[in-house]
């Protein structure tokens, strides 16, 4: 089976959040049918568009060669997230604080529409804590139907950004 590479954006604000985006990138290692091929730096950033005060996020992004179809890894990634004990809030908000969040950003140059998956992950383009780690694994990298992304990375100059420590699993 041809293995397709996959980015997947990692983010964190609560209970240890560079030990908590550490524990994650361990898990996806260990994913059977997935392989890790690079990490981005950890990030740091204010969070976006939210109404109540909440800790910084420190934010990640990973490439994978995976041979799990889409979904399949979209579920691997949400029990990762509840293994991590992400309490999803029932009325769904975005954006509330979280000890981990796994988006599935790009899968190869797919383009898929559910009511449960969406890639290319649709809001990726206006995030300067997605573009960012994006542009240190894959300084080239399309997204389908939009473009390159670090073109989408130079309007988002007004979210603040900075690179952080990483944290190291013992
Ligand atoms: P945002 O999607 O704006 O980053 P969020 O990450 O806070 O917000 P969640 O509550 O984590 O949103 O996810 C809600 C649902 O989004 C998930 O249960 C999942 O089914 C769906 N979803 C659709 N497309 C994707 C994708 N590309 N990656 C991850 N989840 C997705
Ligand atoms: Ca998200
Ligand atoms: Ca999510």
């Amino acid at each position: 089976m041809t293995a397709t590479v996959a980015f997947i954006g990692l983010g964190s604000n609560l209970a240890h959040p560079r030990r908590q985006i550490a524990r994650a990138i361990a898990a996806l290692a260990r994913l059977p049918g997935c392989r890790l091929l690079r990490r981005s730096r950890n990030y740091v950033s204010a969070p976006v568009a939210c109404t109540i005060a909440q800790p910084d996020f420190v934010n990640a992004v990973v490439a994978v060669a995976t041979t799990r179809p889409p979904r399949s890894l979209l579920a691997a990634l949400l029990a990762i997230e509840r293994r991590q004990r992400r309490r999803r809030d029932p009325g769904g908000a975005r954006n509330t604080p979280r000890t981990l969040d796994l988006d599935l950003l790009l899968y190869g140059g797919r383009r898929l529409r559910s009511a449960r998956l969406t890639v290319p992950h649709p809001r990726m383009h206006g995030r300067a804590f997605v573009l960012r780690p994006l542009a240190d694994v894959a300084p080239e990298a399309v997204i389908p139907g939009r473009g390159l992304a670090r073109r989408f990375l130079r309007r988002l100059a007004d979210q603040r950004i900075a690179s952080t420590r990483t944290h190291a699993l013992h």
